[in-house]
């Protein structure tokens, strides 16, 4: 048996995936075993897909077996050859998706209040080339989706959103998923709703669903028929049982997680230079998905020095999201990756910390996260 030193504390990790109890998924497993189906959208891919779009509030869903395949595929869908302008604030595989499509990102500045992207800023960088805006709800709070959607009519543009942030998040119109042509969300085992690693579209037809679903398994139409050059892009019949199990303890995760929130703020409030983003930007039923700080100037640490003050004392929060995609080999040479372009992308990049934050973490943990904030 492993016995804790004493003075000896766990470490506090930014995040830590959601188990349910492990017999409960025995009869899912059972259930795989008596039938033999182990993928190619079974009867329990069928059943998440129904039971999701019914907990989100959506009409269609269509699973994958990650999120960043779901945006390739979102963006193969819609945006052709051409120009999508994205965001730099965000984890990479946003801009990674353009360019597996052969399609050119452009990056466009965020809000310093939101971290989201600017839509002043987007229309500004618009070109006879833009075929698609593609926004990411940071942190799960939700982009300015009405400026989105009049600059993509104005512009004939489409709309896509990395939605890998937002499950469950709804704002006045209901789900967010429901804005711009296409949504896309990650599953994956770090996110507020895990499949171990998954992904998922929301389309608005019937149709477009069925093209979808298509091109996640490989352009096929029907047995003797390929219509287009799609990828595997399939959930397995363990991870879409995984996610309906998960599915029935989102609820109580999510309300730990907006209790966690509460304490961070309270304990934020009367910390000089610490800030934290408007809880306001949560929409109107936020999932408390990350707990983004700002380290201002006028605090006595750095935001690197507090962030390796942390790690030293056993709590290990992540810099999301530092460095700027457009720090990467792949992006950092265009146009759009320029130090004069990206200004508040840049500053917040210095600045931002996502502090632990997952429904296991208990009261205690909370209290030394906040005792080394306090204390510097
Ligand atoms: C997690 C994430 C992805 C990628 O999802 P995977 O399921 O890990 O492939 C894409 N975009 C954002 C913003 C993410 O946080």
């Amino acid at each position: 048996m492993h016995l804790e030193s004493p003075g000896m504390t766990k470490p506090i990790f930014v995040t830590k995936p959601f188990l349910p109890p492990l017999e409960e998924f025995t009869p899912y497993l059972q259930q795989i075993w008596d039938n033999g189906i182990l993928t190619n959208c079974g009867p329990f891919h069928a059943e998440l897909e129904r039971q999701l779009a019914d907990y989100l509030g959506v009409s269609h869903i269509s699973l994958f077996n990650n999120g960043t395949i779901a945006l390739v595929t979102a963006l193969q869908m819609l945006a052709g050859e051409g120009e999508v302008i994205t965001t730099p604030f965000s984890f990479v595989a946003t801009a990674h998706a353009v360019l597996w499509n052969r399609q050119t990102p452009v990056f466009a500045d965020i809000e310093p209040g939101s971290l989201n992207l600017d839509p002043d800023r987007v229309e500004a960088a618009i070109t006879p080339r833009t075929t698609a805006i593609l926004p990411v709800h940071c942190y799960g709070n939700p982009a300015r989706t009405a400026a989105f959607q009049d600059i993509a009519n104005r512009h004939g543009l489409k709309l896509i959103y990395d939605a890998a942030h937002a499950f469950g998040v709804q704002d006045a119109s209901g789900s967010v998923l429901n804005h711009g042509d296409l949504s896309t969300l990650s599953l994956h085992a770090t996110k507020v709703f895990n499949t171990l690693e998954g992904g998922a579209i929301v389309s608005h037809s019937a149709q477009i669903k069925d093209q979808i679903d298509k091109l996640k398994n490989f352009g096929h139409d029907g047995e003797t028929s390929v219509v287009a050059t799609g990828i595997n892009g399939k959930m397995s019949e363990i991870n879409c049982a995984f996610g309906l199990l998960q599915l029935k303890y989102v609820d109580a995760a999510i309300a730990r997680r907006g209790e966690i929130t509460a304490a961070y703020r309270t304990g934020i409030d009367a910390i000089e230079g610490l800030d934290y983003l408007s809880p306001a930007l949560g929409g109107t039923k936020p999932n408390y998905s990350y707990f983004p700080i700002l380290v201002r100037p006028d605090y006595p640490r750095t935001r690197d020095d507090l962030f390796h003050h942390l790690k030293a004392n056993g709590v290990h929060p992540r810099r999301y999201f530092y460095p700027l995609i457009t720090a990467f080999e792949m992006y950092r040479d265009l146009p759009s990756a320029s130090a004069a372009n990206l200004p508040v992308a840049r500053a917040m990049a210095d600045q931002v910390l996502c502090l632990p934050i997952y429904p296991d973490l208990d009261d205690g943990a909370v209290a030394r996260v906040l005792d080394l904030l306090q204390a510097p």
